[in-house]
C-alpha cells in the first residue's frame, strides 16, 4: 500500500455522518459533514460525495463505522444492517449492502466505537499499544478492544456498556435508566442517566458536585473489570463526559485502590497518568479510524 493511495471513511453517527477521502490524519483531501435524516436521503448523499472517486477508480476501499447495535455476524443475511436501534426509521438498514452496490468499491463496516477505537490505535492515544481498549462515555456508554490490529467481533460486537458495576442504592438511590437492565453501567453513568437524576446535563453540572466521585465509582468499577478480563496494555476514554478532565486523576486513583494491588504490572502503578488517558485524535478518531478500516479491508 503507497501513501498516495486513497480511502474513503465515513463516521455514521445518529445526528450526522462525517465522509472523508484520504489516507490519514496528515492526508486528508475532502471532507464534508451530512445530515443525518432519512436512510434514504442520507445515504443518498454519502452515495454522491463518492461517487466521482469511485467511478474514476480512485478510492481503493471505504470503511464504515456506523452507530448501531449493528449486525456483524458475517454468516448472517442480514449482515450490515442496523438492528434494534431506537431510531426506528434505521431500523432493519442495509447500510453496507446499499453502499457497496452503488458504489462498487469493496466496503467493510463496524460499529462506531470499534471504528475509533481503531482509529485511536493507528494513528493516536494507543499507537503501538497492543491490546487496547476505547471507551466512550456519553450518550451511551460503548467499547471497543483492539487486539493484534483488529477490532474484537464475536458472534456479535461487543457491548462494554451495559455490564453491571457497583451499585450502592444508599449512596445513589437512582434504579438507572437502562431499559433493558435498569441499573447496568450505562443506566447508571451515560450522559442521559446523569441529566435524569440530576435534572441537568453533564457539561453544567459543576466540578464540586459530589456526584461525580460516584460516577468515577462507575467508571473506575467498570475499568477494573475491563482490565482483569481483557488486559489492555492501555484504556482511552473519550465520549462527552470524559470531556470533564477532572474525571481522569478520580479515575486512575479508583482503579488502582479497587485493583488494590493485585495487577502487577509497571504501565499501571508506576505510570498509570499514561495508562489511562484522553483519546489523541479528538472528534477525528470515528472517521479516521474509518480509513483504518478501509486500509484493512484492503490487506
Ligand atoms: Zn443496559
Amino acid at each position: 500500500m503507497n501513501n498516495s493511495q486513497l480511502f474513503g471513511g465515513i463516521e455514521a453517527g445518529g445526528t450526522k455522518i462525517i465522509c472523508i477521502v484520504g489516507s490519514g490524519p496528515d492526508h486528508i483531501l475532502e471532507r464534508i459533514r451530512i445530515d443525518t435524516t432519512t436512510p434514504e436521503e442520507t445515504l443518498q448523499n454519502v452515495i454522491q460525495f463518492f461517487q466521482p472517486y469511485t467511478s474514476a477508480g480512485k478510492i481503493a476501499s471505504i470503511g464504515i463505522g456506523c452507530f448501531g447495535p449493528l449486525d456483524l455476524d458475517p454468516n448472517s443475511p442480514t449482515y450490515g444492517f442496523i438492528a434494534s436501534t431506537p431510531k426506528m426509521r434505521w431500523r432493519g438498514t442495509d447500510v453496507l449492502g446499499i453502499l457497496q452496490r452503488a458504489l462498487k468499491v469493496k466496503t467493510a463496516i463496524d460499529t462506531d466505537v470499534n471504528v475509533a477505537a481503531l482509529g485511536e490505535s493507528r494513528w493516536g492515544a494507543s499507537q503501538g499499544c497492543d491490546p487496547a481498549l476505547y471507551m466512550t462515555i456519553g450518550t451511551g456508554i460503548g467499547g471497543g478492544y483492539i487486539k493484534d490490529g483488529q477490532a474484537l467481533i464475536g458472534m456479535q460486537h461487543p457491548e462494554m456498556g451495559h455490564i453491571q458495576v457497583l451499585h450502592d442504592l444508599k449512596r445513589d438511590p437512582f434504579p438507572g435508566a437502562c431499559p433493558f437492565h435498569g441499573d447496568c453501567f450505562e443506566g447508571l453513568a451515560s450522559g442521559p442517566a446523569i441529566e435524569k437524576r440530576l435534572g441537568a446535563r453533564g457539561e453544567t453540572i459543576r466540578a464540586d458536585n459530589p456526584y461525580w466521585d460516584i460516577e468515577a465509582d462507575y467508571i473506575a468499577s467498570a475499568l477494573r473489570s475491563y482490565i482483569l478480563i481483557l488486559s489492555p496494555r492501555k484504556i482511552i476514554l473519550g465520549g462527552g463526559i470524559m470531556d470533564r478532565a477532572f474525571l481522569f486523576p478520580l479515575i486512575r486513583q479508583k482503579v488502582l485502590e479497587s485493583l488494590n494491588g493485585y495487577v502487577e504490572s509497571e504501565s499501571l502503578l508506576k505510570s498509570i497518568d499514561e495508562y489511562i488517558l484522553p483519546p489523541a485524535l479528538g472528534n477525528q478518531a470515528g472517521s479516521l479510524g474509518a480509513i483504518a478500516l478501509a486500509q484493512q479491508a484492503c490487506a
